[in-house]
């Protein structure tokens, strides 16, 4: 055996890319995702062959100051938490500064972007490596562009599903960001084609309206409850409108998708008996709590989380659920004006 040392930069960056980035719709997820951390009104998705070719991020939130731009591309850079306690209330989306480098080490990342000084950068990495880094024109915010990825893991580039596939995934993780985000005006072209845009206007139905169908959208039912600990938003579809699988359940903790089984579960458990089996309703659950109740840090890619008084959570969501089903106005308010 060899002695023991320890790994180059470029190399951990490699080793973390492969639990953070898994496919395009990995990339796409962390920098929208940063975009919304960094306050953004309006974010514009464009994607060239499933985001095989490109993706290209471009903002209008704080921007990076040129001092900083170099760091925000170092492991564990991070300008959202700075202590330990921090991590028990994280407010944002990102903290765990993993995202940017790990995409640049296994791609070919140019950045541009500017914070309200006099001067932006544009910086340039490829597989890891620094290659230019520059001054650029003042803009509002910042355009990140991701070509050639997994140029240099072609393992991974081989574990990569159809192009139709991958797109559905990044599909998929824009429109559960955009029913996070109904204040945010997001768009999503996929080779100079538009498969999404929402208003920003904040108006959840009229999000779920763009993504689902404004006929679907008046198949769904306004919950609202909240106990001690938590307080639940959203909507649930009537019996009469379901689907196969439950991934049309959107389950939103803090703002942050999560994927959560028991809360999913919970949800279903409200309609009782009038699913029939294997049908599933359509929802989007927004779960607010104190940040001390919930563990964002289980898992590299923040998906999953861990949740204290779960069982109170879910009996709240079942009982609510149930409650607005079994009740009176099956034709809700909110939907006459869509
Ligand atoms: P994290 O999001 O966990 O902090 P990232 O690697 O994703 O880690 O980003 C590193 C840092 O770069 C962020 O903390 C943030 O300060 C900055 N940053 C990244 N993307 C943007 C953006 N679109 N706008 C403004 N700042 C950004
Ligand atoms: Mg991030």
């Amino acid at each position: 055996m060899e002695k023991i040392h320890e790994l180059n930069a470029i190399l951990s960056d490699q080793i973390a890319a492969g639990e953070v980035v898994e496919r395009p719709a990995s990339v796409v997820k962390e920098l929208v995702e940063n975009a919304i951390d960094a306050g953004s009104t309006k974010i514009d998705i464009l994607l060239e062959e499933a985001g095989l070719k490109s993706i290209r991020i471009i903002d209008d939130g704080s921007g990076i100051e040129p001092d900083d731009v170099e760091t925000a591309f170092k492991r564990h850079a991070t300008s959202k938490i700075s202590s330990r306690e921090d991590l028990f209330k994280v407010a944002t989306l990102g903290f765990r500064g993993e995202a940017l480098p790990s995409i640049a080490s296994i791609a070919d990342v140019t950045m541009i972007t500017s914070n309200g000084s006099d001067v932006g950068s544009e910086i340039h990495f490829r597989g890891g490596d620094l290659i230019a880094k520059e001054n650029a024109e003042v803009r509002a915010g910042t355009d990140i562009v991701v070509t050639d990825l997994f140029f240099n893991t072609p393992a991974r580039l081989k574990y990569l599903k159809t192009p139709q596939t991958e797109l559905a995934k990044i599909t998929d993780i824009v429109n559960r960001l955009s029913l996070s985000f109904p204040n945010i005006r997001f768009s999503l072209q996929h080779d100079g084609k538009e498969l999404l845009r929402t208003s920003g206007r904040g108006d959840l139905l009229q999000v779920i309206s763009n993504i689902y169908g404004v006929s679907n959208a008046r198949k769904m039912v306004k919950i609202s409850n909240s106990n001690v600990d938590f307080q639940i938003d959203g909507f649930v579809s009537l019996p009469e409108y379901t689907r196969a699988n439950r991934n049309y359940i959107s389950i939103l903790i803090n703002g942050r998708y999560v994927r959560d089984f028991q809360i999913s579960k919970a949800i279903v458990e409200g309609y009782g008996s009038k699913l029939m089996v294997g049908r599933y309703p359509v929802a989007v659950l927004n779960i607010k709590m104190d940040p001390i109740l919930v563990d964002v840090n289980v898992h590299p890619t923040k998906q999953e989380v861990r949740v204290s008084e779960i069982q109170s959570l879910n009996n709240l969501i079942s009982e609510t659920v149930f409650e607005e089903l079994s009740g009176k106005n099956l034709i809700p308010d909110a939907v006459k004006n869509l």
